[in-house]
């Protein structure tokens, strides 16, 4: 009798952070709909968040779970609670975060222990997995969560080093050897790179470089028509196997699957969806920074002015303050904000529903950190960008959407900051006044929406059948199931 192979098995261990786990589970079920068992591991804090997504997902039909793994706060000096990247407030916790993760790998080897999957796609943070998962026998594939563009650009400053060619921080360099021109100041790259400090991060760094040579492969949140020169760059030049499977936001099927993407909204989606449904088409801008960033009273101060003197219809989302103490203060808006603005701008304070309300015709425009899922988000849903990038590989990602991709403007950024200076504005009310403007009203403001609009067909048509993103994810599967012990 012909006894069917047994499905293929794929593991999943995303950084513990949303900006890594949400594109994990999306491509979790990518895959998982492809007819693959996928197992996601995560901590139980962050598990708690994004069960309910999951537990949905196998309700409809999908081989999807989660296999627990304890996160050692306690052994690094965390406070009980903190497992999550966007809980952290200070560089020193940052270094602890990553510390936490070098001893995830003996734990995440008794998982392997008692049960071995096909094929591991195991985050960039965590080096040690491709020594694993050569240990028992299965590929590794390397999750960075960014762009092959942002990629080559790394790959081209870590061997070149092309920034110390200047004499000053404030100096434009070319970043060489790649398909376009993009200059950058140093003022625009990370702490270590601009003072030259070896840190936890940087070790990390030249850890994860090699890990990723001696890798299988990579697996990209990306779409090749997005970046067609940098695929090849990052494939011929540079030497990796790399697959664009995205974006994978287009796994989410509803309202519902959006509404719950990560964690739990701070607004109820049919309240915010009602409070869109009553604006025109392409009249109201988003204003988000992702899960991490923190901004100063006095910075949120000027943006709730530069929203105002814009005389734009916005919804912004605020994280939460830092402590109790100045989540209630709240000396970052002005007096009688939002009375004065009640029906034209809503603030979400805490998370908001983005791929929702990105999906939505009344939103014409997105003020973004560039963060690599928000960039690729706002591409897929064809909405013109504000780029606003504050630190990690953002600044790269501006010139992206700017010069590359011609989707949006830039507010004017130009310095790369993980933790603001208290008084410190970095962008002014009037830059932000005059980018809105620009973006929403302005001259070029139509062909800006005409090319966003174009990218956003070419991202739905790489997931369809027969698309290119389509045909890598079945390349990859077929490739993995033929490699299987
Ligand atoms: N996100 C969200 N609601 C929020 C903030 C963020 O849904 O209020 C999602 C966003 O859609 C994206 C992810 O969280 O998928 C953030 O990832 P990104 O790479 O943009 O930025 P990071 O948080 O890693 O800086």
């Amino acid at each position: 009798m012909d006894s069917k192979p047994p499905k293929l098995h794929i593991y999943f261990f995303p950084m513990m952070a949303y900006g890594h786990m949400i594109p994990i589970v999306d491509m979790a079920r990518l895959f998982a709909g492809c007819g693959v068992r996928t197992t996601i591991i995560l901590t139980p804090l962050n598990a708690a968040h994004l069960s309910k997504t999951i537990e949905r997902d196998k309700e409809l039909g999908l081989d999807m779970s989660i296999q627990l793994i304890s996160f050692p706060s306690d052994e690094v000096g965390l406070p009980e609670g903190c497992e999550n990247l966007s809980s952290i407030t200070s560089p020193e916790m940052a270094s602890k975060v990553y510390k936490a993760t070098e001893l995830l790998q003996q734990a995440f080897e008794k998982l392997l222990e008692e049960e071995c999957p096909d094929c591991l796609v195991a985050d960039v943070f965590f080096p040690w997995a491709t020594e694993v998962a050569s240990k028992f026998g299965i590929p590794r594939l390397v999750f960075h969560g960014t762009s092959a563009y942002a990629l080559c650009i790394y790959h081209v400053m870590h061997r070149q080093q092309p920034y110390k060619n200047v004499e000053s921080d404030s100096d434009f360099f070319t970043v060489p050897d790649l398909p376009d021109t993009i200059k950058l100041t140093r003022r625009q790259l990370p702490d270590h790179i601009r003072d030259g400090t070896e840190n936890v991060l940087t070790r990390l760094i030249e850890r994860v470089m090699e890990a990723e040579a001696a890798s299988y492969g990579v697996v990209v949140n990306s779409f090749r028509e997005l970046e067609p020169a940098y695929a090849e760059h990052y494939k011929k030049v540079i030497g990796r196997k790399v697959w664009h499977i995205g974006p994978v936001s287009l796994s989410n099927r509803d309202n519902e699957d959006k509404a719950r993407r990560g964690n739990k909204t701070s607004i109820d989606e049919h309240e915010c969806l009602n409070w869109l449904a009553s604006k025109k088409p392409n009249s109201v801008l988003y204003v988000c920074f992702g899960s991490l960033s923190n901004f100063s009273s006095a910075q949120l101060l000027e943006i709730a002015m530069g929203l105002e003197a814009s005389g734009q219809q916005f919804i912004w989302v605020v994280r939460k303050g830092k402590t109790k103490e100045e989540e209630e203060k709240e000396e970052w808006l002005p007096e009688a904000f939002e009375q004065r603005l009640e029906g034209k701008g809503l603030i979400i304070r805490g998370w908001a529903p983005q791929l929702l309300i990105l999906n939505h015709e009344a939103v014409g425009g997105f003020m973004t950190h560039c963060g690599w899922n928000s960039m690729l988000e706002g591409v897929t849903e064809g909405v013109p960008m504000i780029a606003w990038p504050l630190f990690a590989e953002q600044f790269y990602n501006e010139k992206l959407v700017t010069d590359i991709l011609r989707v949006g403007v830039a507010v004017g950024a130009q310095e790369w900051c993980r933790w603001p200076e208290d008084t410190k504005i970095y962008v002014m009310k009037e830059d932000l006044e005059k980018a809105v403007t620009q973006l929403m009203d302005g001259e070029e403001a139509e062909e800006i929406r005409s090319r966003a609009k174009a990218l956003s067909a070419m991202a739905k048509k790489a997931v369809k059948k027969g698309g290119s993103s389509y045909s890598d994810v079945s390349d990859l599967l077929e490739e993995l199931k033929l490699n299987r012990n």
